[in-house]
């Protein structure tokens, strides 16, 4: 691209890592073009809190990331947990397209097994951990703000108030679970209502939020 395409492209608000065409997450670089979210720092929290449990887990733990988007949490996942057997899905075979591109790159291809369908509906054996940084904006908030004009609108606007689709993933989750088992799923920072709302979904489960470094609600915990 030219220097002069760039600056206008730039200056129409087309955000720098689709110019550029790559997005640091966790100390890494990732392809990124129009076809998925771009990576958010806050989402290294879901990466974070997981690696917090690794010296726990079971031999060949199975965790899956759904919405994968650009893959940056599955294959961080395959990066830092070399015997964990990891899932990824994604209801856009765009979005499949950019995360296999990104896995090829890291060599972690093999490590990852990756299914285009909505949300668990492609999952047929039960996994250990389930995490998630599923579309939470609301449409309302979405069409107010500018700078998320020329990301997927898909990748970004939840269902229903914002917290539809991750309501929905919740109630497909319970039979997928192992016992122990755990989800992790990034929120918005006022959706902590998703706590009551997790726990009349999952009965029995024990459910709390991780707070930021701005002390806001991120990610939505549950243990199973
Ligand atoms: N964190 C993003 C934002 O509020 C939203 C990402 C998402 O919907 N998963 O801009």
């Amino acid at each position: 691209m030219e220097f002069a395409d760039w600056t206008r492209r730039r200056s129409q608000g087309v955000p720098l890592a689709y110019l550029r065409q790559w997005q640091e997450f966790f100390g890494r670089r990732f392809f990124v073009d129009q076809r998925v979210l771009i990576p958010r720092p806050e989402t290294e929290l879901l990466i974070e809190e997981t690696l917090r449990f690794a010296p726990d887990f079971p031999e060949n733990v199975r965790i899956i990331d759904v919405g994968t988007g650009s893959g940056c949490v599955a294959i961080s996942l395959a990066l830092e947990l070399p015997k964990a057997q990891l899932f990824a899905t994604d209801i856009s075979p765009d979005a499949l397209t950019v995360a296999e591109r990104n896995a090829n790159a890291f060599k972690v291809h093999d490590r990852i097994c990756f299914l285009t369908g909505d949300l668990l509906i492609p999952i047929q054996q039960k996994v250990d951990w389930i995490l998630a940084n599923l579309p939470y904006v609301a449409a309302q908030r979405w069409q107010q703000e500018l700078s998320l004009a020329y990301e997927p609108r898909a990748a970004l606007v939840g269902e229903g108030d914002g917290t539809g689709t991750i309501c929905r993933l919740l109630r497909q989750a319970l039979p997928l679970l192992n016992h122990p088992g755990r989800m992790l799923l990034e929120i918005g920072e006022d959706q902590g209502g998703l706590v009551k709302k997790a726990q009349s979904l999952l009965p029995g489960a024990e459910v709390d939020l991780l707070l930021d470094l701005a002390g806001l609600p991120r990610l939505l915990r549950i243990v199973v």
